[in-house]
């Protein structure tokens, strides 16, 4: 069984519709999919009714969260998407990213690149908006050649010249929320250490003890000494391993399914989740 647990569609800053990526995941030979687009559910509608026979989806969102001064995103998985208090942060923090994408641009601005919110506005669509979209902008307008290369110092990285911080949750708020809503929490790409500073293991400790259910250890952003690392806390705290693409569409280049949970621990967070279920396709059987 494959199973992929991490993938972003045009409900945030992927690049497939919600209903072209259940049909790709398919296509990848995947039996289990989940949709994670960034602190938003808006796609999951649509995912579900396209959703091709043998393929399962799992809904979920990838939530941001800022401890110690780090950003960090918290994946969420089968929670209860009408529950009031999840509902009301997600939408707290998803809003917040409108006033933030506008002040990037004004800082774009000053720096001379002629980028305007409706360039933007026209790329993210109807997606929460974020930094990939900002970046495709620059793209278009020649500033840099890819996405990836929008992500530095000099432009949208974390502390980077034209970079404007967004509202991001306690994740210890998070869990809380996440596990009164019914769902399963895994911190997504606790190592990345590419994309700045991570979360000490501490505070991830901490977080085990409060309610953290697993770490997402096989992803394109760890290296081989970061995924031994994360095993061996994981096995050390009772945390489970999971592995997923993070699929972005064309936004980056890792396919669906490059990285994939194992089965048993799959069943172990459906096991844990009560505030919704796996969804079977028309057709397929419930796994
Ligand atoms: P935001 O949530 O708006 O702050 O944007 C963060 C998102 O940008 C992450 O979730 C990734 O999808 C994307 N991202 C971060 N670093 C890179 C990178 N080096 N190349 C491409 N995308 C990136
Ligand atoms: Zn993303
Ligand atoms: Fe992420
Ligand atoms: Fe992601």
């Amino acid at each position: 069984m494959r199973i992929d647990l991490h993938t972003h569609s045009t409900a945030s800053d992927g690049t497939d519709t919600p209903a072209e990526l259940v049909r790709n995941a398919a296509a990848a030979g995947l039996d289990v999919v989940a949709l994670t687009d960034h602190d938003t559910t808006r796609g999951h509608a649509e995912a579900v009714a396209a959703l091709p026979e043998g393929l399962t989806l799992v809904t979920g969102a990838e939530l941001s969260c800022r401890v110690d001064a780090v950003s960090m995103h918290m994946l969420a998985y089968l929670f209860d998407p009408e529950e009031p208090a999840l509902l009301a942060e997600r939408e707290l923090v998803r809003d917040d990213r409108v006033p933030r994408a506008r002040g990037m641009i004004a800082r774009l601005n000053e720096l001379g690149v002629p980028v305007t919110w409706e360039q933007v506005a026209r790329i993210a669509g109807d997606g929460s908006v974020g930094r990939p979209h900002v970046a495709t902008a620059l793209v278009e307008l020649g500033v840099v050649p890819t996405v990836s290369d929008a992500f530095t110092g000099q432009w949208l990285a974390d502390g980077g010249r034209a970079y404007v911080g967004k509202h991001e949750t306690d994740p210890f708020d998070v869990i809380r929320l996440v596990k009164d809503a019914g769902g399963v929490c895994v911190f997504a790409h606790p190592g990345a250490s590419k994309r700045g500073s991570t979360v000490p293991e501490e505070t991830i400790l901490r977080m085990a003890a409060a309610g953290l259910d697993g770490i997402e250890v096989d992803h394109m952003d760890h290296d081989g000494p970061t995924r031994e690392r994360l095993r061996a806390l994981a096995k050390e705290t009772g945390l489970l391993t999971t592995g997923s693409s993070d699929y972005h569409g064309s936004r980056k280049t890792v396919a669906l399914g490059e990285y994939t949970t194992d089965p048993d621990i799959y069943a172990e967070i459906t096991r844990r989740a009560t505030g919704a279920f796996p969804v079977p396709g028309a057709g397929g059987t419930r796994v």
